[in-house]
């Protein structure tokens, strides 16, 4: 299996607009950070994590092809404004699947009502399969590879974290519920929420997601969503063995 990280911002993007801070001013270009999205390639399946709202410019930076799936975590902008420019994907290989779980699709059918609910004929509208994700609910996206959503809390929003075979991809979350610990025991690769140093109440801070990364105990750790408060080189110092912050075109064998 091939992970690219697409993206590692938080819902901003880094730099911020407007802000002189050290990281946003940074050459390095580990601290310039697209909204959050992961592609995960497994037998020649491609399979996206969150259309982000820099989705287009993300498929064109790495020479995205095709997609066979689309999973969504939940129905925040900087995870879904990107739904759009499915579009040329759609053209040259027609509809595409659509996964998410049934309150994310309650807002998404809202947000895009001009897709599910169309009202403009003739021009070209995005073309989604939709399909509903259950907690717990394991479904197959490809050959060998088992896909299980499992529940995390954002604040009071239930998202949805995926588990694929050994890899899991936790974003935008405060707190890991005792079953969703359990269904993330056993990881060689874990890419998990990290906003910032200081407490936050929707999204953990380092040392959360450390006290998670400890108790689950991956082989290895990426960090994610993260805010300009962290600087990639002068931060990483902070990190134990075996966690790194994540960063856009970072690629992952597992
Ligand atoms: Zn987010
Ligand atoms: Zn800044
Ligand atoms: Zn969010």
């Amino acid at each position: 299996m091939k992970i690219t990280l697409l993206g590692t911002g938080t819902s901003t993007g880094v730099p911020s607009i407007g802000c002189d801070c050290e990281t946003c001013t940074s050459d390095d270009p580990r601290d310039k950070r697209l909204r959050v999205s992961v592609l995960v390639e497994h037998e020649g399946h491609t399979i996206l994590v969150d259309t982000s709202a820099d989705f287009r410019q993300q498929a064109l930076r790495v020479g995205l092809r095709r997609l066979d799936a689309v999973l969504i975590t939940h129905c925040h902008a900087d995870h879904i404004f990107g739904l759009d420019d499915i579009r040329p994907l759609n053209f040259r290989h027609g509809a595409l699947g659509v996964y998410a779980n049934e309150r994310a699709w309650k807002d998404i059918r809202r947000i895009f009502q001009y897709v599910f609910e169309p009202t403009y004929f003739g021009g070209g509208l995005p073309q989604v399969v939709a399909h509903t994700v259950v907690n717990g609910a394991p479904f197959c996206l490809a050959p060998g590879l088992e896909v299980t959503p499992l529940e995390v809390i954002h604040g009071r929003l239930p998202v949805v974290a995926y588990r694929f075979n050994d890899f899991a991809y936790a974003t935008d979350l405060s707190e890991i519920p005792p079953a969703t610990l359990e269904g993330l025991r056993g990881l060689d690769t874990f890419v998990i929420d990290c906003l910032r140093l200081t407490a936050h109440p929707t999204h953990l801070n380092l040392e959360r997601a450390l006290a998670y990364i400890e108790e689950l105990r991956p082989r290895r750790t990426y960090l994610t969503h993260i805010a300009h408060d962290i600087k990639h080189a002068r931060d990483s110092k902070l990190l134990p063995r075996g966690v790194e912050f994540g960063y856009d075109g970072l690629e992952i064998e597992c």
